[in-house]
């Protein structure tokens, strides 16, 4: 297998300007959501290469390509594809999408089973909170009725509500990502350990260019820790492109409020007003762990210290046991 054969397929169909390009360059280029309205609807399928800390592959589909044409082929296409994102327009009249959402599920799943299908029920930043959760029961309820009655009802499909004007679409992908990741449960199980040794009260395990969470502990995860942990990384990495000296990494430069002790030492630290800290360590060149914990934790310091670095390791000796081109380096 070539080393492009092997990396997780991730596939991004739907509609015509449903927003599956807006997606990906605010998610992965870092475009401004406000800048994808000059963007070009999608009429050919793009391949887009993401190469991080996760390599995967993104197939940017035309809204209108015909997947029941014979010379279309299936095998080669869904054959290795992890997950299967439809975006749907929510703000649209969305039963064509729905049409060809089921053709296309039907279609995958006949030719791969494990296939995960991922629905991002997309542009809701338009939508009141009652009108968002109507539109994805009905969604939810028009797709699962029409599987069933064609006796597919252990297709699971995951929903989510989506827009790229704030951070439900980069956690909407943490998830998505999460499912075409094979060391998901050892990333969680480190974790764990790292927070019950620690009393740290969330953690998340980023990739740092895309923002996306490979892993997180298992507690549950609330927006508003999710939305803090990943401004954080925001924060550092802005402040270390307009201060510091080598852009491509993190914390090669230390901002202020950030230490670095040698290549992979580095962190930042906030404490918030309501006695609680948020702490970003790098854990090697794209990947950095942040996490929530109570300000007084760190009178234990060289504790924290020490387990990080047991757990730095740890992380980096699994991926370097799996596949692992993306920079655990
Ligand atoms: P594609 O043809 O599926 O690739 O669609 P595009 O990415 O070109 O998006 C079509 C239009 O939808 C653009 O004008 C985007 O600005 C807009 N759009 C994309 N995502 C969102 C969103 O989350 N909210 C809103 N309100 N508009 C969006």
């Amino acid at each position: 297998m070539t080393a492009d054969e092997e990396k997780p397929r991730l596939m991004i169909m739907g509609l015509r300007r449903s927003g599956k390009s807006s997606i990906q360059r605010v998610v992965f280029h870092k475009l401004s959501p406000t800048e994808t309205l000059f963007l070009e609807s999608t009429s050919s399928v793009a391949k887009d290469d993401i190469s991080s800390f996760i390599d995967f592959q993104i197939w940017d589909f035309p809204g209108q390509m015909d997947f029941m044409n014979p010379a279309f082929d299936a095998q080669a296409i869904f054959g290795r594809c992890g997950a299967l994102v439809f975006v749907i327009d929510a703000q649209d009249d969305y039963l064509e999408a729905l049409q060809r959402m089921f053709v296309t599920v039907t279609r995958a799943h006949s030719v791969n089973p494990q296939v995960s299908f991922e629905v991002f029920i997309h542009k809701v930043d338009g939508l009141s909170d009652d009108h968002k959760i109507d539109t994805q029961r009905d969604i939810h309820q028009r797709i699962t009725d029409g599987l069933a009655d064609i006796g597919l009802d252990n297709v699971h499909l995951s929903f989510y509500l989506t827009s790229i004007y704030d951070h439900s679409v980069y956690e909407a992908f943490s998830k998505v990502i999460q499912k075409v990741i094979p060391q998901l449960p050892t990333l969680e199980n480190l974790l764990n350990i790292l927070c019950s040794n620690n009393g740290i009260e969330k953690a998340f395990l980023f990739d740092v260019s895309s923002k996306i969470y490979l892993a997180t502990d298992s507690s549950p995860v609330d927006m508003q820790s999710y939305e803090i942990c990943s401004d954080m990384i925001d924060v550092v990495v802005d402040v270390s492109s307009i201060y510091g000296t080598a852009p491509e990494a993190i914390t090669s430069t230390a901002p202020s409020g950030a230490h670095r002790s040698n290549d992979t030492d580095a962190y930042a630290l906030i404490n918030l007003n309501n006695g609680m800290a948020v702490y970003l360590r790098e854990v090697s060149r794209n990947l950095a762990l942040v996490c929530l914990l109570r300000e007084d934790n760190f009178d234990r310091r060289g504790l924290i210290d020490y387990n990080f670095r047991v757990f730095r390791d740890a992380i980096l000796e699994v991926f370097a046991m799996g596949w692992n081109r993306g920079g655990a380096s």
